[in-house]
């Protein structure tokens, strides 16, 4: 146990106004945005802090080309300001990325169309920072990508949206700034069941993972913002029959620079079905995706099945047929369901991606679920929420976040910052970047830890260059409790080609040391990350893991 996690637990004994479950991008921005309006909040999250839909999303901070041709207007104007805000707010985490749309003759939508969504994007982003597209003819299109199929090829749009590499850094430092602003922050900590009495929800028993014991909390406000989880936060408790979530599961490969690779992001239509999909350029690999079908299956290990990988490679190929990619060039897949409303007929891509906050009175008072949202608009998500707790607590505040920064936000901006930390951390320029390009100015903090001592400064990882303080940072600031919070979700070794497996035992062994593990414990750690691992289904599966676990 941690000195922050010993003290998380023994505030559970006290009476908060708030409790929210789940700790995914939206459930931390509602504890971040209520803490800050003087609520007292704790935030709970069954695994670690954006361990669920939150760390498999295609990572971009977008307003969403495809919900124009639905015509919710209203929520990509919400996204293209959210997305001007973490611009601005979070620069060290989120970047522009260009990104084409080219015109194909047997494209569903005719190119005028793609055209004047085009506009309409430039139009309701108007107060943005970003350029605006531009549009090329065939040949200009030829010229800038040459390796793109020509085949039906009119012409192609090139305009802005911007993307969170570390979609997993976002979330950790959304709970910081929660805990900055007061809220008690418990990950591995799972609520087992809501407690009722009157017809209102007073809390819930929250049990800790890492302990099996149970303890009741008590909230005078309960937000459930479990996800694609919502539907089971209510299992036990007369919230009405309603199914809330119908979830789409989504699916991305990563694979390495492919003959032809693109310079800049891709966004198009796959020619069996019309969806769009996009080939990303990602922490110096691609990113490809997603695909869109509903899934009822276990949530906690969903990952690819053949149909979708054959279907991105498929429409990858036909895009860059130079590319010839096949499932051996795929250094791994991951599979995220997203949270959306339960619609039982009608395709995917037609369910709302608009978010909505489901009161479960006359069943239930003092619950609200949240279903839906995406990672670029939970600020606003948040303020929402926390509006309508503050009318249902009598507590009307105004919300301020948009007016705050994360807490890794270089004032003087990302490139200065990062080049002035590189002249004063002590550190080799390339892990100094790096620090800086995962922790922002925190990384400041982090070059404290590891120039306190020669142990701390021992290198763990000569690949990444990560050192032992980099873990200590992880374990004792940023609440990193299991293997897997350390690698997938601080040090973000987890996404390299290999998955953060070189790194492991080493980064156990200095886990073990600062987290009190015996040698039974640290091997346990070990086998629940090859577990983990298995989501992802890689190239070359160690056949020693299957074995073992
Ligand atoms: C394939 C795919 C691509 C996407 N691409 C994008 C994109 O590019 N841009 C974008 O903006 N959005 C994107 N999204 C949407 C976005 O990722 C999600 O909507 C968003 O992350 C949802 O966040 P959340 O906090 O609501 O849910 P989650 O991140 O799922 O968080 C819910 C949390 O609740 C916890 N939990 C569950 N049950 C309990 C319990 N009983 N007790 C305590 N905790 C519990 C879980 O462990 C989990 O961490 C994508 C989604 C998918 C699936």
């Amino acid at each position: 146990m941690t000195a922050h996690r010993d003290h998380a637990v023994s505030r559970l004994r006290d009476g908060f106004d708030l409790l929210v479950i789940g700790g995914g991008v939206n459930g931390l921005g509602v504890a971040w945005d209520a803490a800050d309006r003087g609520l007292s909040v704790l935030v709970i999250d069954k695994g670690d802090w954006g361990s669920g839909t939150s760390s498999w999303s295609s990572r971009m901070i977008h307003g969403g080309l495809k919900y124009l041709e639905k015509l919710e207007i209203g929520l990509v104007r919400e996204s293209l300001r959210d997305r001007e805000w973490l611009l601005r707010r979070a620069p060290h985490l989120v970047s522009p990325l260009p990104f084409v749309l080219p015109f194909y003759r047997n494209n569903a939508h005719h190119h005028l169309v793609l055209r004047a969504g085009m506009v309409l994007y430039d139009v309701l982003s108007f107060d943005k920072s970003l350029p605006c597209h531009r549009v090329y003819g065939r040949k200009g299109t030829a010229a800038r990508l040459p390796s793109l199929c020509r085949d039906g090829l009119q012409g192609s749009a090139l305009y802005y949206d911007a993307q969170v590499a570390y979609a997993e850094r976002l979330c950790v430092e959304i709970m910081l700034a929660a805990r900055r602003a007061g809220a008690v922050t418990l990950n591995h900590a799972e609520s087992v069941g809501l407690t009722v009495a009157d017809g209102r929800v007073t809390g819930a028993r929250v049990r800790d993972v890492l302990t099996g014991d149970v303890h009741q909390v008590r909230a005078r406000f309960t937000v459930n913002v479990a996800g694609p989880w919502a539907d089971s936060v209510l299992a036990d408790v007369p919230a009405g029959s309603k199914r809330l979530i119908g979830g789409t599961k989504g699916t991305h490969l990563v694979v390495d620079p492919f003959p032809g690779a693109p310079n800049r992001a891709m966004y198009y239509e796959a020619l069996s079905d019309g969806r769009p999909l996009m080939v990303i350029p990602w922490l110096g690999r691609y990113l490809i995706g997603s695909t869109d079908k509903r899934f009822d299956g276990d949530l906690d290990t969903v990952r690819a099945d053949e149909e979708e990988i054959d279907y991105i490679l498929t429409e990858t190929n036909r895009l860059f047929p130079s590319a010839n990619l096949t499932p051996g060039d795929i250094l791994y897949s991951y599979t995220g369901v997203r949270p959306l409303p339960y619609v039982p007929d009608g395709a995917p891509g037609d369910i709302t991606r608009r978010h909505i906050l489901h009161d479960h009175r006359p069943h239930l008072d003092g619950l609200l679920s949240v279903i839906g949202g995406k990672l670029t608009t939970f600020r606003s998500l948040a303020e929402h929420v926390v509006d309508e707790v503050g009318a249902r607590l009598g507590r009307r505040t105004r919300c301020r976040t948009r007016r705050l920064s994360l807490p890794g936000s270089p004032p003087e901006g990302p490139a200065a910052f990062t080049r002035s930390f590189a002249a004063e951390s002590g550190l080799p320029e390339p892990e100094a970047r790096r620090l800086a390009r995962i922790y922002g100015v925190r990384a400041r903090e982090v070059a404290t830890v590891i120039n306190a001592s020669p142990e701390l400064g021992r290198v763990v990882d000569p690949a990444s260059g990560l050192r032992a303080g980099e873990i200590v940072f992880a374990v004792r600031q940023e609440e990193a409790a299991t293997l897997a919070d350390v690698l997938a979700r601080r040090t973000m070794l987890g996404l390299e080609p290999d998955l953060g497996r070189s790194a492991m035992d080493a980064v156990a062994e200095v886990c073990a040391a600062e987290l009190g593990w015996d040698e039974a414990e640290t091997e346990r750690q070990k086998t629940a990350y090859r577990r983990y691992l298995r989501r992802f289904l890689e190239r070359d599966p160690d056949p020693q893991t299957a074995s073992r676990t």
